[in-house]
């Protein structure tokens, strides 16, 4: 199986204790089989702390203690896991965030989420253009033409990124719904909210940002472009619907900035919201669907 990633992902580093957003707070953290087995048979204090702090309703989980926080998360925001049994026995969920899987028949796709504030800052500011590269040698297999097409249209830096924008809608037959900044943050308030940041961030946006009345932040905007597409325009799916999530997500997250730097901030709040909601995705899908 070929497997691909994008040029920047082997430059990601977790920044553990300088995390101000840590993935180890307010999510649950589900525990693999071949994990539990190990924690299961782990002796001593550490072993008794470790499964008391498991529980084992539905999927084996960790009980999450105060403000959410991962109970192996100590004082220091390092994990006890991590230090006691080593980085080899964190559980698959915890090595693997905050990457994501796409599969097809061929080929295995590994991103970096932008829900994690140290993959959005380095997506958002590589300078390059993002290429898929594979793990091991040089090849390059053509892949999907309307995902490359749309790439380039979005990569090409002779022109500015709102060209790039309206060729690309023009390309794909795109029409986004005629919707008003207010009317869509309806939309987005009524979806699931998992923090309550975003919601005080919806409700207290005018949507007039100089991120979207400027041209300005080309890379970052072509960079926060083609992480969409690279994450959600798939070979048996429709390519102007998923297109027009791409467009209304970006529209969207520079619209909540009120300078730039927000950006990360804010590309990181969206994509926890909606990327790693499976409902939240459906509901705008939905919404674009039916205009
Ligand atoms: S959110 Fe990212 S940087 Fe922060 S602790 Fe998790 S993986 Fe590390």
């Amino acid at each position: 199986m070929s497997i691909y990633v994008p040029n920047y992902y082997k430059a990601f580093r977790c920044i553990a204790d300088r995390c101000r957003h840590s993935c180890c707070i307010g999510w649950e953290i589900d525990i693999d089989k071949e994990t539990l087995s190990v924690y299961k048979n782990v002796s001593g204090a550490f072993g008794k702390r470790l499964n008391d702090n498991i529980s084992q309703e539905d999927t084996p989980h960790f009980i999450l203690g105060e403000q959410e926080r991962c109970p192996f998360l100590n004082e220091r925001n390092l994990c006890d896991i991590y230090t006691e049994l080593g980085e080899e026995h964190l559980c698959q969920i915890c090595s693997d965030h905050p990457r994501f899987r796409n599969f097809f028949e061929n080929r295995t796709e590994i991103g970096l989420g932008m829900c994690c504030e140290a993959a959005a800052e380095l997506i958002l500011t590589f300078p390059e253009k993002m290429k898929l590269v594979h793990t091991e040698t040089d090849e390059k297999t053509p892949f999907f033409p309307e995902r490359e097409q749309a790439f380039a249209i979005l990569q090409n830096r002779s022109q500015p990124i709102k060209e790039r924008i309206r060729i690309l809608k023009e390309t794909f037959g795109i029409t986004l719904p005629e919707k008003t900044f207010s009317e869509w943050k309806e939309v987005f308030l009524s979806m699931e909210i998992l923090n309550s940041r975003w919601e005080a961030l919806l409700k207290n946006a005018t949507g007039v940002s100089p991120a979207f009345q400027e041209d300005k932040w080309q890379i970052a905007k072509e960079q926060l472009l083609v992480y969409f597409v690279f994450r959600h325009m798939m070979p048996d799916g429709d390519a102007s619907s998923a297109l027009a999530l791409c467009l209304v997500s970006y529209e969207m997250i520079l619209r909540l900035c009120k300078t730039e730097a927000d950006l990360f901030d804010v590309a990181r709040m969206y994509s926890a919201e909606m990327e790693y909601c499976e409902e939240n995705t459906e509901d705008l899908l939905f919404e674009i669907e039916i205009g």
